[in-house]
C-alpha cells in the first residue's frame, strides 16, 4: 500500500513518526521538509542557542541514525507544492509526485513582517522562526550595538534578554499598554518589565513603529509613534505567526483559524491529519490554535494513535515555559477567559507565581522560578479539581493538599 506521507519535519512531524514506529506501525513513511535540517526544537532558538550555548547537535530532536534505524525516509531541502485529494497524491518542489494513503500536515506558522512601506525589508531586519533565521543575525550580536526589538511577546523578550547579556543596548516597543499583553495578567507583564529594566532594557509601550530610515538599504533609525527617532544597528521583530494554512486551503480543506482538525487530529478529508502551529481544534466552545511544544507533540501522538487504530480524545493541559536571565518561567494551564489573579510569593528571592481564575474556577498558573508552583498548579488542573483563591495566595497552603 502507498506510504503514510508528512508534510513538515519540526516538532510535529518528528513526534508523529516517533509514535507509529514505537507502536510497531510497519508500513513506509515518507516525511518532506522545506528547511536543510533534520527535525529540531525552537525554543533555544531565541535562548541558549542564541547565546552561543549549544550547538547544532544538541537543538536537533534526534539523530540522523535514528532515522535510518526506524525507516523514516526524509526528504529534506523539499516542499510540497500541492495535495491532490481524488488521487491522493502530493507533487513535491523536484517535480515528483507521490502518492499516499494517509497524510499528515504539520507545516508549522510564519512570522509576520513589518510593513514594506514602512521599510519593513530592510537589510538589518530579522524575524526568529528558524535555525538560518539565527545563523544571519547571529554575526549582529557585538557588544554596544544598538538594537531595537518590535514587540513584547515571548520570543522578543527572550531575545532582548540575550541581547543585554551579550553586551548590546536594547529596545523593546510595544503597541499595546504593557509587554505580554496578549499572553499574561498585568502582575506577569510587571515582573518581566522589572527584571528587563535592571538589565538596562528600555522598555516602550503604548509605542507603536511608524517607519524607518535606512542607509543604502541597511536600516539606520526608527521612528515611533510618539514622535521620536531612535538609532538603531538592526532590529528584530516578534509580532506573532500566521498559521501555515495555504496548502490545505487550495486542497479545499476546512479552514477556521488555522487547520481544523478534530480532538483526533484529523482534518475535514478522513485520509488527512494534521498537528501543530498550524492546526486548530475546538477548547471550551472555542476553535484556538496552540504555538507550543506541549501542543505540538500531543496533538501529533494523537493522530498517530487515530492512524493505529486507537484512538484517544484530545484533552490538553497545556503547558509552556520562557527562559529570561535567571528566571524560569514556567506556565501550566490556559489563562484565556480569566477574570481575576492572585499572586503567591514564592519561598526564594524573585520567585512567584501568579495564579489566573474565572470567577472561582481556577485556569492557569505562571510560575517565575517557582517549580514547586508550577507542578502543583499542572497536577490540580491534570486532576479536574479547582483550588480557592485564598489558598492559592496563602504561603502557609500546602498545595499538595489540592491535587
Ligand atoms: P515547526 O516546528 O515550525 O515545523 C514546521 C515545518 O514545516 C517547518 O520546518 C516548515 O519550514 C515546514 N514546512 C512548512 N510548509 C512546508 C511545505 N509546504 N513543504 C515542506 N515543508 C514545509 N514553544 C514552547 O512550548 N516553549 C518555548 O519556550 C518556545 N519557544 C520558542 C521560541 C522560538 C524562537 C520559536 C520560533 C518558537 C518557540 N516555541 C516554544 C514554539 C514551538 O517551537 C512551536 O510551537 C513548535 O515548533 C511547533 O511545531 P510544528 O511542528 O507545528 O512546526
Amino acid at each position: 500500500s502507498n506510504p503514510i506521507i508528512v508534510i513538515g519535519a519540526g516538532q510535529a512531524a518528528a513526534s508523529f513518526v516517533a509514535t507509529l514506529r514505537s507502536h510497531e506501525y510497519e508500513g513506509r513513511i515518507i516525511m518532506i521538509g522545506d528547511e536543510a535540517y533534520l527535525p529540531y526544537q525552537r525554543p533555544p532558538l531565541s535562548k541558549r542557542y542564541l547565546l552561543g550555548q549549544m550547538d547544532l547537535s544538541r537543538l536537533l530532536l534526534r539523530p540522523q541514525d535514528w532515522y535510518e534505524d526506524h525507516k523514516v525516509e526524509l526528504k529534506l531541502n523539499t516542499r510540497v507544492e500541492s495535495i491532490n485529494r481524488q488521487d491522493k497524491s502530493v507533487s513535491l518542489s523536484n517535480s515528483e509526485t507521490l502518492n499516499y494513503s494517509q497524510l499528515m500536515l504539520c507545516t508549522g506558522s510564519t512570522p509576520h513582517w513589518l510593513p514594506e512601506a514602512i521599510g519593513g525589508r530592510l537589510s538589518g531586519i530579522y524575524t526568529l522562526r528558524g535555525l538560518n533565521d539565527v545563523d544571519q543575525m547571529k554575526h549582529e550580536f557585538t557588544e554596544g550595538k544598538k538594537l531595537l526589538i518590535v514587540g513584547g511577546g515571548y520570543i522578543g523578550l527572550e531575545a532582548a534578554a540575550v541581547a543585554s547579556d551579550l553586551g548590546l543596548q536594547v529596545t523593546v516597543v510595544e503597541l499595546a499598554d504593557r509587554i505580554l499583553q496578549r499572553v499574561a495578567s498585568p502582575a506577569t507583564s510587571e515582573y518581566f518589565r522589572t527584571i528587563h529594566q535592571l538589565n538596562n532594557i528600555t522598555i516602550l509601550e503604548n509605542t507603536g513603529l511608524k517607519s524607518f530610515t535606512d542607509k543604502e538599504g541597511h536600516v539606520r533609525s526608527a521612528l515611533l509613534s510618539d514622535g521620536s527617532e531612535i538609532a538603531v544597528d538592526f532590529v528584530i521583530t516578534g509580532i506573532g505567526v500566521a498559521p501555515n494554512t495555504q496548502l490545505a486551503e487550495d486542497a479545499g480543506l476546512t479552514i477556521d483559524n488555522g487547520i481544523a482538525v478534530n480532538l483526533q487530529s484529523q482534518t475535514s478529508d478522513v485520509s488527512i491529519y494534521s498537528a501543530g502551529d498550524c492546526a486548530s481544534f475546538e477548547y471550551q466552545g472555542q476553535r484556538i490554535r496552540l504555538e507550543s511544544v506541549q501542543n505540538a507533540v500531543e496533538q501529533a501522538e494523537n493522530a498517530a494513535m487515530h492512524i493505529l487504530g486507537e484512538p484517544v480524545q484530545y484533552q490538553p493541559i497545556p503547558w509552556f515555559w520562557s527562559d529570561q536571565y535567571k528566571t524560569k518561567l514556567q506556565i501550566a494551564g490556559l489563562n484565556q477567559g480569566y477574570n481575576d489573579t492572585v499572586t503567591r510569593p514564592g519561598k526564594r528571592e524573585g520567585s512567584l507565581s501568579i495564579w489566573y481564575y474565572k470567577d472561582q474556577q481556577f485556569l492557569a498558573v505562571d510560575a517565575m522560578n517557582d517549580p514547586i508552583a508550577y507542578s502543583m498548579g499542572r497536577k490540580i488542573l491534570a486532576a479536574g479539581k479547582n483550588i480557592p483563591k485564598e489558598a492559592a495566595a496563602d504561603v502557609s497552603v500546602n498545595l499538595k493538599d489540592y491535587t
